[in-house]
């Protein structure tokens, strides 16, 4: 047997591209770990561009209604009195700023998308093919052996997430504290198990700190959070398991080689602080897929000129959010008293500036300057 299109790595990246090649008429192999893991307790903030890649992959609108929470508003406090900063979907012009979706369901729709897609088989081993799609995410190992340099910084820090119901109604709002030393925690909202009451939550943190409270007893837990959100998001009740990931900064260059394309965190890994990583998966996918839609009759798809127009597509945005959220975050660790001052200044800064504010908000969450709402505006715009 022989595919047009291996794809190595069936994360939320792979799983997506299998779907777009698949509309494409394109025969697919979809490489996957047999392992069964658990389930997934994160929820992601979807921006304008990924929500249209999932809407025309027949996904989007398959996720139950209470998996997806749209965000109106978002609450942004430093580490400092007077560091503050809010979002507002209203004063951007915006249906909403991001929405929130379940993980677990996430998975579980693009599976049920795959069982229907007529040109994607579920493979094992190698096999012929024109293209390799890598979307091994983080778990990408011997990437050199294909002739790609990979800068790796470990942060140094975990992200513990787990979910929380509140005694108090969420009304679409997001919260987001960032501390000390760079602890960056953040409340999004969601609509289950409790509708109107739920927060998926993303606290991180020195990994020893997020390995202990990891540990501890959802009161313990409950009691340390209510501490660090000085129970601005109510009183909080933890449901279900609390999971860690490590946090790494990882670029790898070049993402194409002849016959080969990186996607995903396989290609780029970013600190989860602006909730950007499968945001830019999913655009490389879109990329990738309209630059393949559109390649001239003679070119095989594993042509390095066609598989240079999809890197020049995505290098300025990922370059752009892996700098930017590394910076942040440097920003935000650094413990000396100027650094202090000036991180929560800037914060209070952006907040009274309007036009600044509502271009960051329009850069980070995918919407472009002039769009009229969440559903015409798309970064990426995909042609899968
Ligand atoms: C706590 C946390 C919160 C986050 N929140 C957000 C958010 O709000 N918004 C957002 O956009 N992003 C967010 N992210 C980032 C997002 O989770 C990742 O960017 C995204 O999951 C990457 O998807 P992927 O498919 O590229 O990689 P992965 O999810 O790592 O999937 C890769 C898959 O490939 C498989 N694989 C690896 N090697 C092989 C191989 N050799 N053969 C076969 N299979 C293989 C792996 O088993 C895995 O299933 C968050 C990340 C974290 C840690």
């Amino acid at each position: 047997m022989q595919v047009d299109v291996l794809i190595r790595g069936d994360g939320a990246v792979g799983r997506s591209l299998a779907l777009a090649l698949s509309h494409q008429g394109l025969r697919v192999g979809l490489q996957g770990r047999a392992q069964a893991r658990p389930q997934d307790v994160r929820a992601y903030a979807l921006n304008a561009g990924a929500q249209a890649l999932l809407r025309r992959l027949k996904v989007w609108d398959s996720l139950p209604p209470d998996a997806k929470t749209p965000v109106q508003d978002m609450q942004v406090f430093g580490d400092q009195e007077g560091g503050r900063l809010n979002f507002s979907a209203w004063q951007a012009h915006l249906a909403e700023l991001a929405v929130i979706v379940d993980a677990a369901e996430l998975d579980a729709a693009l599976d049920a998308a795959l069982r229907f897609a007529p040109h994607v088989q579920r493979v094992d081993g190698e096999l012929p093919h024109a293209l390799l799609a890598l979307c091994e995410g983080r778990e990408a190992r011997g990437l050199e052996a294909h002739g790609i340099q990979v800068e790796r910084r470990a942060y140094g820090h975990h992200a513990l997430a787990t979910r929380w119901v509140s005694d108090v109604p969420h009304q679409g709002r997001a919260w987001q504290w960032f501390g000390a030393g760079g602890d960056v925690l953040a409340l999004l909202p969601l609509d289950r198990p409790t509708p109107g009451h739920s927060y998926a939550m993303v606290w991180s943190q020195p990994a020893e700190d997020a390995l202990r409270r990891a540990a501890l007893s959802p009161e313990a837990l409950a009691a340390e959070l209510q501490a660090a959100t000085h129970q601005r998001a109510g009183h909080l009740q933890q449901v279900g398991a609390a999971q860690t990931w490590p946090l790494n900064l990882l670029r790898a260059t070049p993402t194409v080689r002849p016959g080969l394309a990186l996607l995903g965190d396989c290609a780029h890994q970013v600190h989860p602080l602006a909730g950007q990583g499968l945001n830019l998966g999913l655009a490389d996918v879109a990329a990738l897929a309209e630059v393949l839609a559109a390649r001239e009759p003679w070119r095989p798809l594993g042509d390095l000129t066609l598989l240079r127009r999809y890197e020049r597509q995505r290098a300025l945005d990922t370059w752009m959010m892996a700098t930017v959220t590394d910076g942040l975050w440097h920003g935000f660790a650094h413990g000396a008293p100027w650094a202090r001052v000036a991180r929560n200044q800037g914060l209070a800064l952006v907040d009274a500036l309007g036009p600044l504010k509502r271009w960051f908000t329009q850069q980070a969450l995918g919407h472009r300057a002039s769009a009229p709402s969440s559903n015409a505006s798309n970064a990426a715009r995909p042609t899968p």
